[in-house]
């Protein structure tokens, strides 16, 4: 682990504030991370990857998003596309698809359509078997990563039912249009893409036909809350790294910034978020790597946690930093535009409160 996070800090080397200004990391960057297979890191050794453990990809996650969260939003998607063809595929199509996204290929996941956001019920892209072909037709909105995808799983119906496909975005009727101007993440390739009657093998549908939709895309989320929840801990490092560094040296009224109460309150809240958040996903990690049935309840606790905590901590650092961290470069302001999209992503933050309300209701006494 120690040689990946050595690998993912050369690889970003303070550029992530120039990759934000410009909306692009170049190609180069993200194949090298895809190559290194540092992008989808669970990935079993069987098919190339890396088979490093939920907690030990969840902590290199946490560098990665104290860095770059676009970079990290990446590694989310690339992990969560891999994740739905090991869980959902056969043993052929796993031995397909995988060795390409640890070798360098690139994938993005797409449930999300201009009606179907929170409820994924919603979904119309419509997925029909022709003979020994599927037909792909509908459009996809806001697919993290879409633009430097060579692959995309794609949530449609199928059969009276659901399924996710697996498609090459060179594929003839495959559109990709970039997200003008996104809030935050800003390099992370958020796209729109339309699938235009895109014929593909039968063999790229993943599983069987017909299955439900919330199953679906609760396997695949389950990866991304985790992935998010660990990318937001990062947030949260981030933001405490350049407040105490500012706080200790700036002075006013005759003393640091740290030795007035109230940054000190600010400071500690920041730090206790911090932790919260990392114990939070460590507990979630374990529920993965122990197979535990609350993996899923975990995996939601810790996203709404970590990402509620990255924005207001972000906030928090904007405000101790004060014109210090104002501008679109510095760190702070980056930090503050990415989080606030982590509690809308992967499940927003009224969606998890619901799941996990939901939950509270039906284990509680
Ligand atoms: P809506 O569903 O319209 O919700 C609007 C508001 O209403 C939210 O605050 C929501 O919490 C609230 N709300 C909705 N229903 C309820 C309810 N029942 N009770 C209480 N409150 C409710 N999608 C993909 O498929 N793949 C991706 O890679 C991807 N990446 C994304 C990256 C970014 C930066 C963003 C912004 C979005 C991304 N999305 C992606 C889409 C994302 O999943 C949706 O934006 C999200 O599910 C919310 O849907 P919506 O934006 O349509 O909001």
């Amino acid at each position: 682990l120690t040689d990946l996070v050595r690998f993912a800090g050369d690889l970003v080397g303070g550029r992530a504030g120039d990759w934000d200004a410009a909306g692009e990391i170049p190609r180069e960057s993200i194949t090298a991370a895809a190559a290194a297979g540092v992008l989808c890191a669970q990935v079993p050794t069987e098919y190339g990857g890396l088979g490093l453990t939920s907690t030990g990809n969840g902590r290199l996650t946490a560098h990665v998003g104290s860095l770059c969260s676009s970079l990290r939003s990446l590694m989310t998607s690339q992990g969560m596309a891999a994740w739905s063809i090991q869980r959902l595929g056969s043993r052929g199509q796993r031995r397909a698809y995988l060795p390409r996204l640890t070798g360098g290929e690139l994938a993005a996941v797409a449930f999300s359509e201009a009606s179907a956001g929170s409820d994924l019920s919603l979904i119309d892209t419509e997925i029909v078997a022709d003979g020994d072909s599927v037909v792909l037709s509908g459009r996809k909105v806001w697919t993290t990563g879409a633009w430097y995808a060579d692959l995309l799983v794609v949530f449609g119906q199928y059969a009276g039912g659901a399924a996710a496909v697996v498609v090459p975005t060179a594929t003839p009727g495959v559109t990709v249009d970039r997200v003008p101007d996104p809030l935050g993440c800003r390099a992370a390739g958020h796209a729109t893409v339309t699938f235009d009657s895109v014929r593909l093998p039968a063999g790229a549908v993943l599983g069987g036909a017909g299955q439900s939709v919330e199953l679906l895309v609760t396997t695949a989320l389950t990866y991304g809350r985790l992935s998010v929840a660990w990318g937001c801990v990062g947030i949260l490092r981030g933001c405490l790294h350049v407040v105490t560094a500012h706080a200790k040296v700036r002075e006013q009224f005759g003393k640091p910034l740290a030795r007035h109460q109230l940054v000190a309150r600010h400071i500690a809240g920041l730090a206790v978020d911090e932790h919260t958040a990392a114990a939070a996903a460590e507990h979630a990690s374990r529920c993965w790597d122990e197979r535990s049935p609350d993996m899923v309840v975990a995996a939601v606790r810790a996203k709404y946690l970590a990402s509620t905590q990255a924005a207001r901590g972000a906030g928090t650092a904007v405000q101790v930093l004060a014109s210090a961290g104002a501008r679109d470069g510095d760190f702070a302001a980056r930090a503050y535009r990415d989080a606030k999209l982590m509690e809308i992503i992967e499940g927003s933050t009224e969606i998890c409160q619901l799941i996990l309300a939901e939950h509270a209701l039906t284990t509680s006494a």
